[in-house]
């Protein structure tokens, strides 16, 4: 395995740091001190009194662990990434600098208007440029990440019936949805009533159709969706809905496939949400940050959060009046150094930019589909995929390897694992998406390294059933830390 970019060479065992602990080892101490207590040195607020033990460790002891562990991790910047559903592209680091300008970072959001119209400028371009790319009528760039654009999405929706009158229950999902569509329903007050997609992995509009009545409030769908498809009959279902009255919700977290090629409002889209640290370059993943704004049409602009950015000459001004508005969903603005970064990366890319990041997305994933298939079963190979593919563990499952050895192998050859096991339609899915920010080169070493393991499935399955062989911590028992997690150490 040497020509890979696998998991060798020097990475140092760490033990925890309460197992280095010396009694009386300590940091530099203050001049003339042979021992302090941390009651001494310290703030109140730093001291732990709930910790036995606390390590007793040398400053020495404390950099080499903190360094050593941080080394541990894995991302964009390290290497090949390909989490489906996620887009984990690299993310351009002029992006990180300008979103630090002084200028932006020593704002503060209590301040008057007339000191921060350079930051509410950007902030009115960032919704006009992502309405552009969305085909919406007006965006507010409140929401803090895809999920809760979502609820925004959704409480929007369900102050607009109320507003006409009308309780209406039920909101049409996919089966092939995001975990977090039903959830930001349910959470809304809805019911999410599945929809069945066909078995070409996309919905059709007879299901729809059927599922359609005047209590359905709203479709709520992705495109392309969760499998990597575009959803080809969106504009007839659109059409299906609104004749019932009912309001078209996309999760526009896979929107890097369609940039600049398609909007979604030409579609019979009502509302989406964006999700920037996927699509416009923000470092993302293990929780954060986020940001997801939402997109609406010209119907639903009342309802948006509250306050909206005017722009009114050369000025802009803060409209807080706005008695339709769900009101606040997040403390002041949004996730400012997002957008920041958002609004440098469009700007930069340009029109032909975007598209052409969209094509090259689109391009990998069927590059890789293309080269993978015969060594994975595709369950979807009727159609080229958009900027994600899922393969399965079909082929493999006849010398008893699952989805998950096929993902512990991968970390041994130095990647990320793909999405494993989701959308949950597809039995051992393995989903990728490469994103347009890898090379030929990249795309063909994991390839590679796929069709090997496939080979190994074959010759040798009880050693894959092993991996990973290379990594410091073998593989874990999932299933007891999933039941007994232990959080603390004691
Ligand atoms: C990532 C994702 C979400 C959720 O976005 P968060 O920013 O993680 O809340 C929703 N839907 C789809 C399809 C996604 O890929």
């Amino acid at each position: 395995m040497d020509r890979w970019e696998g998991t060798k060479g020097l990475v140092m065992r760490e033990p925890l740091i309460f197992e280095r602990t010396r009694k009386g080892r300590t940091g530099v101490l203050p001049a003339g001190k042979e021992r302090v207590r941390p009651e001494e040195i310290l703030p109140k607020d730093l001291l732990r009194d709930d910790i036995e033990g606390f390590p007793e460790v040398s400053e020495m002891d404390v950099i080499r662990h903190f360094t050593r562990l941080s080394q541990w991790n894995y991302g964009v910047d390290t290497g090949f990434y390909p989490l489906g559903s996620c887009t984990m592209k690299y993310n351009p680091k002029v992006n990180e600098e300008v979103a630090r300008l002084r200028g932006f970072t020593h704002l503060h959001p209590y301040q008057p208007e007339d000191t921060f119209q350079g930051m509410l400028r950007l902030m009115a371009e960032v919704e006009e440029l992502l309405a552009e790319i969305s085909g919406m009528d007006a965006v507010s760039l409140q929401p803090a990440a895809g999920a809760h654009g979502e609820l925004t999405g959704m409480l929007m929706i369900k102050r607009y019936f109320h507003d006409k009158g009308e309780e209406r229950r039920k909101v049409l999902i996919p089966d092939t949805a995001h975990g977090t569509n039903p959830a930001s329903c349910a959470i809304a007050g809805f019911k999410a009533v599945e929809v069945r997609s066909g078995r070409d992995g996309i919905l059709h509009k007879e299901e729809v159709a059927a599922a359609a009545d005047r209590d359905v409030a709203a479709l709520m769908l992705t495109n392309p969706n969760t499998l990597g498809l575009f959803e080809r009959e969106i504009k007839e279902i659109s059409e299906i809905i609104h004749s019932k009255g009912g309001v078209v919700y996309c999760d526009g977290a896979n929107l890097n496939a369609l940039m600049g090629i398609a909007k979604m409002g030409d579609l019979g889209v009502d509302i989406i949400q964006f999700n920037l640290h996927k699509t416009f370059s923000t470092p993302h993943g293990g929780g954060g940050p986020g940001s997801g704004p939402v997109g609406v049409r010209a119907f639903l602009e009342p309802y948006l959060p509250s306050p909206r950015i005017r722009r009114d000459g050369g000025r802009f001004t803060l409209d807080f009046h706005r008695p339709k508005s769900i009101g606040r969903v997040r403390t002041f603005y949004g996730n400012i150094p997002a957008v920041v970064k958002a609004y440098g990366y469009i700007r930069r890319m340009g029109r032909e930019g975007l598209r052409r990041a969209s094509e090259m997305a689109v391009l990998n994933a069927n590059y890789i589909k293309e080269r993978l298939k015969g060594f994975y079963h595709l369950p979807y190979n009727d159609s080229p995929c958009m900027h994600e593919c899922v393969f399965t563990d079909r082929l493999q499952a006849k010398h008893g390897i699952k989805t998950l050895d096929i993902a512990k192998r991968l970390i041994d050859y130095g990647y990320h694992p793909p999405t494993i096991y989701f959308p949950l339609v597809v039995s051992g899915a393995i989903m990728v998406e490469p994103t347009e920010t890898e090379s030929k080169e990249t795309l063909d070493r994991f390839i590679e390294a796929m069709m090997a393991i496939a080979k190994e499935a074959e010759e040798d399955p009880e050693r894959l059933k092993k991996a990973p062989h290379n990594t410091k911590t073998g593989r874990c028992d999932e299933v007891r830390a999933a039941r007994n997690p232990v959080t603390r150490w004691r």
